[in-house]
């Protein structure tokens, strides 16, 4: 993770050419959102072979994997790699994404290593870099802290043995382990159509091994899972915790952060048809929820406008306390790319608040903004919070005609955030 233009793809490209070029022979590989690098391919002095270590690299697009998985209380990553130019220095989404390893580590083991990169420019700075992250609040090993600095350079690919190597380190400080016999347990890492494969999902397990024809669950997804692919879609025969893998034989697309169980093919039909039916049912909850908050909102503007027409002069305390007592809600709709990103948002923001203010979820849905979630914001007098998802101008067009206020942003901590901020200025005075 790191600031934006700071090398990050340029960084994992690198990774990725050179451990596929050993591994793959220089075959067409699929992206799949994650790959492997050996240790040996890095080090002097190379492993046994059949006892090669692996770094997984997940290079997942934004942090909607990371953030929908966070938000089920589970996660598959184990390390956080931080990357900061030299020449830039530490920008405002270094900050964030520091503040957001440090609230996940509150809740998990989650290790963190600094790659200062784009130590081949000229206008390089490292130590400045290192002042600036200390001074920021980064315990770098340097100032005492725990955290391991390594400076490379994603273009030319000095420091990225160091780097891999720094990983591994860190693995045998936390003592990172998974147990390989046992029921198969993972995640969705990503899903889309192939090719002359249909739905297929890149997953990675946390525990077990996964095998060909184990029929598997994904949120209301299932699967008999036909096929085991490696990214240049060769056959796989067993996927350990930690390696990621193409699975084929989905009947539906399942969602990014979903985890992935195992079982009998007739105990995946019932767990799907019971989800199935308790979506829906959260679906029409979701539905009386609006018109209650629509109705909510009416009685409101009623006694409103009745304490407007009835007081003449300024409101007394004890009417103004009275007023305090009702506690106040940020309404919102929420949209969303992926289920996995709606559902982490939700989970992130609903308990938002305390006993005077706090958020009330209107709808969810997945996929661009319509007329339709413009009406039932109107309704309920809610804001639209938008994840990573389009809005047609004829769209936007209305919203503005209605005043329904729309926030819209690709990075999900930073809509946490602003919902934070909004609920907070709903509070009443205290002075
Ligand atoms: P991201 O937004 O963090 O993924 O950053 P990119 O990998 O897209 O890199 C942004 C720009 O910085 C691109 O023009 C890269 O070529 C350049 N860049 C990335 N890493 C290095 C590096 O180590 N050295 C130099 N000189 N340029 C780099």
């Amino acid at each position: 993770m790191g600031h934006v233009d700071h090398g990050k793809t340029t960084l994992l490209d690198n990774l990725r050419s050179s451990s596929v070029a050993s591994s793959e022979a220089g075959g067409i590989t699929q992206h799949i959102g994650a790959f492997c690098v050996p240790l040996s391919m890095t080090s002097d002095s190379p492993s046994m072979p059949g006892n090669e270590r692996l770094i997984t690299f997940l290079d997942t697009p934004g942090h909607a994997a990371f953030s929908a998985m966070r938000a089920r209380g589970a996660s598959v990553t184990d390390i956080v790699v931080l990357v900061v130019a030299a020449d830039d220095g530490v920008m405002p989404q270094t900050i964030e994404i520091m503040n957001l390893v440090k609230r996940e580590q509150e809740a998990s083991n989650i290790g963190m290593v600094v790659a200062i990169n784009k130590v081949d420019k000229p206008e390089a700075d490292v130590e400045k870099t290192k002042l600036a992250l200390l001074s920021a609040g980064v315990p770098l090993e340097e100032g005492g802290g725990d955290v391991p600095c390594v400076t490379v350079s994603g273009l030319t690919g000095s420091g990225l043995p160091e780097l891999v190597e720094t990983i591994a380190l860190v693995a045998d400080v936390m003592d990172l382990r998974a147990e390989r016999d046992c029921t198969p347990v993972g995640y969705v890492l990503e899903s889309r159509m192939l090719k002359g494969f249909g739905p297929v999902a890149t997953i990675l397990m946390t525990r077990g091994t996964l095998s060909p024809g184990i029929p598997l669950l994904a949120g209301t997804s299932s699967c008999s899972s036909r096929r085991l692919l490696s990214p240049s879609l060769q056959p796989i025969n067993l996927a350990a915790p930690g390696t990621p893998v193409l699975v084929t034989g989905w009947k539906t697309l399942p969602a990014t952060g979903e985890e992935v169980l195992t079982g009998s093919e007739t105990d995946i039909k019932k767990a799907c048809a019971n989800r199935e039916r308790k979506r829906d049912l959260e679906s029409a909850l979701g539905d009386v929820e609006a018109i209650n908050a629509t109705r909510q909102a009416e009685k409101e503007r009623e006694i409103a406008n009745k304490a407007k027409r009835s007081t003449r002069g300024p409101r007394t305390v004890a009417e103004d306390s009275s007023v305090q007592d009702k506690k106040k809600y940020l309404r919102i709709v929420v949209k969303g790319d992926v289920s996995g990103s709606v559902e982490a948002l939700v989970g992130a923001v609903k308990d938002i608040g305390n006993n005077l203010a706090g958020v009330k979820i209107v709808s969810i849905g997945v996929g661009d903004v319509s007329d339709s979630d413009v009406m039932m914001a109107k309704a309920a007098d809610a804001t639209i919070v938008a994840f990573s998802v389009g809005m047609p101008r004829t769209v936007r067009a209305s919203a503005s005609q209605n005043h329904v206020p729309i926030y819209t942003s690709d990075i999900i901590y930073r809509i946490i955030d602003d919902i934070r901020d909004r609920v907070i200025s709903l509070l009443p005075c205290t002075y």
